[in-house]
């Protein structure tokens, strides 16, 4: 066997994370799409200098609750909303990436239409979102999985609508599961080690009378799951903080989430996050963004521009690392000439998914620096850049992480 191995992450990254929001409680529309650009953007914005980060956002079809909200209907009727035009850019640019839930139903009402009504309007405007995202309280039973609540899976249930989301295409399923892990799928070290096992023993312990754990108990960021209607899904869990306990995590959360000790701590553990927030829940356009917060953020920014910190949306990190993780791929060598060939199928779910040259963004092999390679994806030659790593005792090559384009 030829010495190539698949490296963890795109090169030269040493982490990857998204930051994923949920939208509840944005004050406007106004205040989503400008957070959105302060993140996405390198201008300048009312609420300060744009991050040039890669975020996506999340969104709502109906707001059915007492409170304002920003969502793509006007309450659950089928008006579009004034701001939904901006949406449209962000939906199609991959700039929201997730589905709340179908609407925020926190005081109930939610029917199986509300499902067929939006899903058709996402069809009409040729969108995909790849992500859905479990919201709210017990009376919102339009959610995914097995706490008592939740019956969007079960096919017995008034609310059923898994079969609908299904067809349509969402892909990766966030159900509540939280974790204080820095970094999911991380190296073993003494400080992932700990925690790991500390989260197993409060699993038994105070957290013995839950219907399912509150966190992945491999530590991992994304595993295969059955519904109750027999679907089989990607189900992914989010990173809350590392200090343990559940807080809020709205805006000015981010400050202490972002802390430049626990990016570094990630980064050290070599790991995959998923970060929970509610980036616009406490954003006032007027006073902007806390300063502490901005400080966090801008040293996010900065890892990422010096690569060593993937910064992208949920939908692409998820993406990065189911493909990265389960292509079968073989390798014929001839001399310092290798032939890397990666089988077009994904042996996943109901293995129906087939890569597309997209899928391996960021994929990246390390060889000895005298060879030659060149990759594959069933017959077809895909484009690679190859580099020496510093010191010259390896090669790598890569399919280029490309940044998704921002619509300004
Ligand atoms: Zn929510």
């Amino acid at each position: 066997m030829p010495d190539i191995k698949l490296r963890k992450f795109p090169w030269p990254f040493q982490a990857a994370m998204a930051i994923n929001s949920d939208l509840d409680n944005t004050c406007s529309g106004e205040c989503y799409t400008t957070m959105m650009d302060y993140l996405n953007s390198d201008r300048q914005t009312p609420i300060g200098k744009g991050l040039a980060l890669e975020t996506a956002n999340s969104i709502w079809f109906y707001n059915n609750t007492t409170t304002p909200q920003v969502s793509w209907f006007n309450g659950t009727g089928k008006e579009r909303n004034t701001y939904t035009a901006r949406l449209v850019e962000l939906m199609q640019s991959g700039h929201i990436d997730t589905l709340h839930t179908f609407g925020n139903f926190n005081e109930g009402g939610f029917k199986r239409e509300h499902a067929l009504a939006a899903l058709d309007e996402l069809e009409k405007l040729g969108v995909k979102l790849p992500v859905w995202v479990n919201h709210g309280n017990k009376r919102n039973t339009q959610n995914i999985g097995y706490w008592p609540t939740f019956f969007g899976a079960v096919p017995s249930a008034p609310e059923y609508h898994f079969n609908l989301v299904k067809e349509y295409g969402i892909r990766y399923f966030g159900l509540g599961k939280t974790t204080h892990i820095l970094g999911q799928d991380a190296a073993n070290n003494p400080g992932v080690y700990f925690k790991n096992n500390l989260q197993k023993a409060l699993r038994y312990t105070k957290y013995r009378n839950l219907p399912e754990s509150p966190f992945d108990l491999q530590n991992r960021l994304m595993w295969q799951t059955t519904l109750q209607d027999g679907s089989r899904i990607w189900e992914f869990q989010r990173w809350i903080n590392p200090w343990g306990g559940k807080s809020t995590t709205n805006l000015p959360d981010l400050a202490r989430q972002l802390d430049p000790k626990y990016l570094h701590r990630l980064i050290a553990n070599q790991g995959y996050l998923v970060l929970y927030t509610h980036i616009c829940d406490g954003l006032n356009i007027q006073t902007g963004i806390p300063a502490e917060v901005r400080r966090s953020l801008e040293y996010l920014s900065a890892l990422h521009k010096d690569k060593i910190l993937l910064v992208t949306t949920t939908a692409r990190l998820l993406k990065y690392y189911e493909v990265s993780r389960n292509i079968n791929y073989k390798i014929i060598t001839n001399g310092n000439q290798a032939d890397i060939f990666i089988e077009p199928q994904l042996s996943v779910l109901n293995n129906s998914y087939q890569v597309t040259p997209n899928d391996l963004q960021g994929v990246t092999f390390k060889c000895k620096p005298t060879m030659q390679v060149t990759l594959y994806l069933g017959r077809e030659r895909i484009k690679c850049t190859q580099y020496e790593t510093v010191g010259h005792k390896k090669m790598v090559i890569t399919v280029p992480w490309v940044s998704l384009p921002y619509p300004c």
